[in-house]
């Protein structure tokens, strides 16, 4: 099943169910200024939920494009580590705003599921929040899943992926516990069942998130429940579409399998698996879609969260042996594949492509002559690199040190943060007596409420507080 079929089955099943088949909203989040880049399907309708905002429905539809690659949600790491992770995807979700709850909530996504996408029943396992009898009791005794696959889990924040049940929308507002829907792909993959301590691996893929909205947290942390109960659910189209293919990672589906084909193209390389195609493929379209919602290339917050994914793909590119403008040539490719679903890419992708060339054109000389540094250094100790060495390479030459750190990771090799941030703060400290300029690397953003401070440590989570 291609993907243009999955969002229309989608969207078809819910409008069957009464819902309001409502348009993907920007990239850009238009009515939060907490938030860096649009990155689940709720956004748009973060308001409905709170109550200062109204819609003529009280049951929505959507496939939203979204972004995790800064702020709260952050998987920029992932990408070509995990089968499941994208820096852009897009979500499937079903919202009720004060009108169904758990029970149709579950029962809509079981069908959905079963009898329209027809996966097969002894393949899902599904979690509920710890303490959520009522969901429990939906699954075990109207659903009829099998005790053995429905899983308790509580707010665990322990592992890096850890499954976590209470999902909330930041320290203060409308949150409440959820249940989500796994795929198992197979013993022959690494992996274990959700709240195991092989949950990190690929082989039980998360695929639906249903969250039942019950509370608003206050600034004391206590709960008070909602006036309206609603639902807020999603689903990575790319996730299902990997389940509805009968591949197992994301980058095999087709959309995928043929950006890839196309970076191939544009880097001369000739193995389909290399990671760096797969990182390339998936920036694009986070790159790309950024661009036609408005963002440019830029220092600061999410002008910088595109610069860096932009930067990221060039430098794969360059491990991949091309040294030229290769990256603004995929923006042709991507359209192909998605400007059916986004006209707006499609009218908007000439102007892309530009300006995607015009930072690679700033970019080129510094990859090159930052990658010639690094090397030599390496060629001295190949043990790793040492703070002092990635602070010139970022001072003097211009070599972002997230770059640095990502080519370490790579190769398994040492990343001295630590030493980075000492000679950032030793040089920023001169400047401030001596008054020398020195290019400060933390990225201070200040939206209305939050402030985004920037990428300083080796995960480069970006924070926004
Ligand atoms: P994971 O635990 O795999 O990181 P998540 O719990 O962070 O996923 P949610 O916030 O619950 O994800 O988002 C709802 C759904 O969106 C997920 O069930 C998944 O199908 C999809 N999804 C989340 N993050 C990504 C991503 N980076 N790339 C592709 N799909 C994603
Ligand atoms: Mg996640
Ligand atoms: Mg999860
Ligand atoms: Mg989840």
């Amino acid at each position: 099943m291609k993907s243009s079929e999955i969002r229309d089955k989608f969207l078809k099943f819910f409008e069957s169910k009464g819902h309001t088949i409502v348009r993907s909203s920007s990239l850009v989040p238009g009515n939060d200024p907490t938030l860096l880049l649009t990155n689940s399907g709720m956004v748009q309708f973060k308001d409905v939920f709170t109550g200062t905002d109204s819609r003529p429905y009280t049951r929505a539809t959507s496939v939203q494009r979204c972004v995790r690659a800064g702020g709260k949600h952050n998987d920029l790491e992932n990408v070509g580590y995990t089968a499941r992770h994208h820096t852009f995807f897009e979500m499937l979700g079903n919202f009720s705003f004060g009108d169904y709850f758990k029970r149709d909530a579950i029962s809509y996504a079981w069908e959905l599921l079963t009898k329209v996408y027809q996966l097969p029943v002894d393949k899902l396992t599904v979690t509920v929040y710890q303490e959520d009898d009522e969901a429990y009791d939906i699954w075990a005794n109207e659903v009829g899943v099998p005790k053995e696959r429905i899983i308790r889990i509580g707010d665990n924040k322990g592992a890096r992926y850890a499954s976590d049940n209470f999902w909330q929308m930041a320290d203060t507002g409308p949150c409440g516990p959820c249940t989500e829907i796994f795929y198992d792909h197979g013993a022959d993959i690494w992996g274990g069942p959700p709240g195991s301590p092989e949950e990190d691996g690929d082989r039980f893929i998360e695929i639906w998130n249903l969250v039942f909205m019950q509370f608003n947290r206050d600034e004391q942390g206590v709960l008070h429940k909602l006036p309206k109960q609603s639902v807020d659910t999603g689903m990575g189209m790319e996730r299902l579409a990997a389940v509805l293919q009968h591949v197992h990672s994301n980058y095999e589906i087709d959309l995928f399998q043929n950006l890839i084909k196309a970076a191939a193209r544009e880097t001369g390389a000739t193995d389909l698996e290399n990671k760096s195609l797969r990182v390339i493929a998936d920036h694009i379209r986070s790159a790309a879609f950024m661009i036609v919602d408005g963002v440019i290339p830029g220092s600061e917050g999410r002008a910088y969260v595109l610069r860096r994914i932009i930067r990221r793909a060039l430098r794969h590119g360059h491990k991949l042996g091309q040294t030229k403008p290769f990256f603004y040539k995929l923006v042709a490719d991507l359209a192909i594949e998605m400007g059916a679903a986004y006209p707006e890419l499609e009218e908007a992708k000439d102007n892309v492509a530009k300006m995607l060339k015009a930072e690679e054109e700033r970019f080129g000389e510094t990859l090159e002559t930052g990658m010639k540094v690094l090397e030599a250094q390496l060629a001295k100790d190949a043990t790793g690199i040492d703070g002092a060495t990635a602070f010139t390479l970022y001072e003097t030459y211009g070599f972002p040190p997230d770059l640095t750190a990502d080519i370490c990771r790579e190769r398994d090799i040492k990343f001295d943060q630590e030493g980075y941030d000492a000679a950032l703060k030793e040089s920023q400290e001169l400047s401030r007596k001596g008054g020398k300029s020195v290019k400060d690397a933390k990225v201070e953003y200040s939206g209305e409420k939050n402030k985004f401070v920037g990428y300083d440590s080796l995960n480069h989570s970006s924070k926004v507080i």
